[in-house]
């Protein structure tokens, strides 16, 4: 069953930055020390900033980012925390190092699903992207947590560089035993953001033809395979997360998103102050959600304009979805 995973201010989203520090250097890591900080939040903070999500919204799903959240030797006592605080579900997103014997210091109904990213259904492609060795480490990582029982997903964020390796996706998604499988679509983000922008995003025609038919194949094979919208038909309509849904992104240096593609700009619309969650003032995201455009999202428009075509009559010839916006494929 095919459905768009409609936004929701019931189902709200704690992505939740618990350091910025990474054993991997990925080719499209959106990680941006300058705008996200550095530090490795103690896990006093973690549990404050925890707790005024918890009191905020009873139905709140976490997930634990870095960085490599692993790293964080505090991992297993804020995921029980978060628990015990009532969160509905509880991620972890892992390059699948799985650091400080997390497989072991956690049992798996502790967590509802350990995400694992590939970049590559073989070696040789997602080293090129991940880092040598990423692959084994993340591939064996993953059949380690399926052997102790632990629900699992796969993350594979597409690139020009990977496109065509999608295809060989299925597969391996069901040699691993992976439940879920998302697909990400490369972001002008953090590393992606510097240097050449060619080769990197994906043309609008390929992204239409091949990542719905290769979520349909996943699909068939009894995994549910989720990814991005991107391009809106005309009859679509068109909404902004930042308006109509209940997602935070949270880093170590306190600043607080609702909308990723702002991730790279000091255009935060909330920022902790000690452990108070306090909103900013005008300019920030919060006022360019306001804005109607006939391209759709306006960040895309301002940081990625590359992605639009126009008609003659310099209409353009699709709108761009919110980037939070999904596709579901349910066995
Ligand atoms: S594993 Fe994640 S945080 Fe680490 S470098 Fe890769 S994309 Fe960045
Ligand atoms: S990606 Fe675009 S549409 Fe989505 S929240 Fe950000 S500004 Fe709004």
């Amino acid at each position: 069953m095919q459905k768009t995973v409609s936004f929701s201010k019931h189902a709200c989203n704690v992505f939740f930055h618990i350091l910025t520090s990474c054993n991997l250097r990925c080719a499209h890591c959106y990680i941006n020390r300058e705008q996200h900080g550095d530090q490795t939040l103690p896990l006093a903070t973690i549990e404050a900033w925890l707790r005024v999500f918890a009191t905020k919204n009873k139905v709140a799903n976490v997930i634990f980012l870095g960085g490599e959240p692993t790293l964080h030797p505090d991992l297993p006592a804020a995921v029980r925390m978060a628990r015990a605080m009532g969160f509905k579900s509880i991620t972890i997103d892992t390059n699948g190092y799985l650091f400080h014997n997390i497989l072991e210091r956690l049992d798996p109904e502790a967590v509802d699903y350990l995400s694992f990213s590939l970049d590559g259904a073989n070696r040789q492609t997602n080293d090129r992207i991940r880092g040598r060795g990423s692959y084994d480490a993340c591939t064996e990582g993953l059949r380690r947590a399926v052997a102790a029982g632990f629900h699992t997903s796969l993350i594979y964020t597409v690139s020009g560089t990977n496109l065509d390796e999608l295809k060989k996706m299925p597969s391996l998604l069901s040699d691993l035993g992976v439940e879920r499988f998302f697909i990400q679509v490369i972001g002008l983000r953090g590393k992606s953001a510097c240097g050449s922008r060619t080769g990197r995003q994906v043309a609008a025609q390929d992204w239409l033809t091949i990542i719905p038919e290769v979520a349909a194949q996943v699909a068939r094979r009894g995994i549910t395979a989720t990814y991005p919208k991107v391009f809106l038909g005309l009859d679509d309509p068109f909404e902004c997360a930042g308006l109509v849904a209940d997602n935070y992104f949270i880093f170590p240096n306190g600043r607080v998103y609702r909308c990723p593609l702002c991730e790279d700009f000091p255009l935060h619309s909330m920022k902790f102050a000690g452990d108070r969650l306090e909103t900013m003032p005008p300019i920030n995201e919060a006022d360019l959600f306001q804005l109607t455009i006939p391209e759709g999202c306006v960040m895309n428009k301002l940081v990625q304009p590359e992605n639009i075509t126009y008609h003659r009559d310099g209409n353009p010839e699709y709108r761009v979805a919110c980037c939070l916006l999904k596709e579901e494929l349910t066995p």
